[in-house]
Formats: structure tokens, C-alpha cells, sequence
């Protein structure tokens, strides 16, 4: 996805900042808060209205629904508070649950410029992933699940954003297996004995089991 770019005011805010004083970050008006909107419109619309860990999709603007997200915690490095590759758009669920965790393998030093490539990160990065390299998202009966792909990435950001929260109707893959067993037997009895081939496939395509999570 695309970074945003600041300009105007947004980056007339962004170039005077000190590099420590993140809570800033939180006032209600002034620059600040125009900023995070221009944030919120640029990486809802890059992002699809999904959030960028758990791809959960909604439609809604405001910020009831919607964080941004810190990949790097502010609070633990408050100088990348206004880099754009370090921002993106987050659900209130998986930000609960990340908070300030550790995302990086390693400190970074004072003097060390921002982390840009995948390996340095634990977990999915929004910006350097691809999101369908780490997780098989699959939905049963209107719901999602995900599945991991990876014992490394994925299974960090299944652990540290919660996402095992989604899978609660099928924890096991046993129930999966069922699920999938179930709707295929339902699909055999509803379809007519003189079905013609066509007809089949057509039905063959409602019985769809994964999703493309990526931007
Ligand atoms: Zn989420």
C-alpha cells in the first residue's frame, strides 16, 4: 500500500516535532488532530476499510470504530510518531490486544534510521508483507478464521493481536473439517439427480472457504 504523504499544514506540524513528546499525539484539536484525519481517510481507503491485522472489514469512517496504529509502538519509540510507513489503520480489537508489545527484533539506537524491511519486524508489517504469505483466511458459515502459515510471523501476530478471537465457532480443525463436510452434504442433497454439468459448477462456486486478505 501507499504511504502518506504529508503536506501543507499536516507537514509544517510534522517537521517541528521534537521526536520525544508523543502524547501529543492524543490532543483533541489543533494540528494534531487534523493530521490524524488526513491519516485516517488516506490508509482506510489504501487499506479497503480493513484493518491492517486482522482484515476484518468496515465500512465506517469514525473513530468509534477505527485506531491508528503505531507499528512501532509510540510510546517505546516516540520518534517514528509521524513516519508514514510506521502508521496504518487498526480495528479497536486488535489494538486492545497489541498495545505496546514489542515488534522488533532488535533496539533500534537513538541515531538508527527507521526499520524498512520485513525481516525486521516479528510480525506482519502492513507496509513490507503480503498478507496472504502469512495467513489463509477462511470463512464458514459467514465467519472468518485464520490460519496461520508460518510458525514465525503469523504465529507472532496471531498471539500478539488475538486473532484466535475469530476462530472460537472452530478452534479445532476437526470442527473445520465438519463445517466443510456438512456444507458439501447439504450442496449434494439440495442438488436435482438431473443436474446438468453447468448447473454443478455453478454450485460448486457458492462453496467458498477462503478470502483474500491482501491490500
Ligand atoms: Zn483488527
Amino acid at each position: 500500500m501507499q504511504p502518506v504523504v504529508f503536506a501543507g499544514a499536516d507537514l509544517a506540524y510534522v517537521v517541528r516535532y521534537d521526536g520525544i513528546s508523543h502524547q501529543e499525539w492524543n490532543r483533541t484539536d489543533g494540528p494534531v488532530a487534523e493530521l490524524r484525519r488526513t491519516v485516517r481517510v488516506h490508509y482506510l481507503r489504501q487499506q479497503g476499510y480493513r484493518c491492517a491485522y486482522c482484515r476484518m472489514e468496515k465500512k465506517e469512517n469514525h473513530g468509534l470504530t477505527w485506531d491508528v496504529e503505531h507499528i512501532i509502538p509510540k510510546s517505546v519509540y516516540p520518534r517514528f510518531l509521524y513516519e508514514p510507513l510506521n502508521l496504518a489503520m487498526v480495528c479497536k480489537e486488535c489494538n486492545i490486544a497489541k498495545l505496546d508489545q514489542d515488534v522488533l527484533h532488535r533496539r533500534v539506537g537513538p541515531g538508527a534510521v527507521f526499520p524498512s524491511r520485513s525481516e525486521d519486524y516479528k510480525i506482519v508489517h502492513p507496509h513490507f508483507d503480503r498478507y496472504s504469505d502469512h495467513f489463509e483466511m477462511i470463512v464458514v458459515g459467514g465467519r472468518i478464521s485464520h490460519r496461520p502459515r508460518n510458525p514465525l510471523k503469523a504465529k507472532e501476530t496471531f498471539l500478539m493481536c488475538n486473532l484466535v478471537r475469530f476462530s472460537y465457532a472452530f478452534g479445532e480443525w476437526e470442527d473445520f473439517n465438519y463445517e466443510v463436510v456438512k456444507r458439501f452434504s447439504e450442496f449434494v442433497e439440495s442438488c436435482p439427480p438431473d443436474a446438468t454439468r453447468q448447473q454443478i459448477t455453478s454450485f460448486m462456486q457458492t462453496l467458498r472457504f477462503t478470502v483474500n486478505g491482501d491490500f
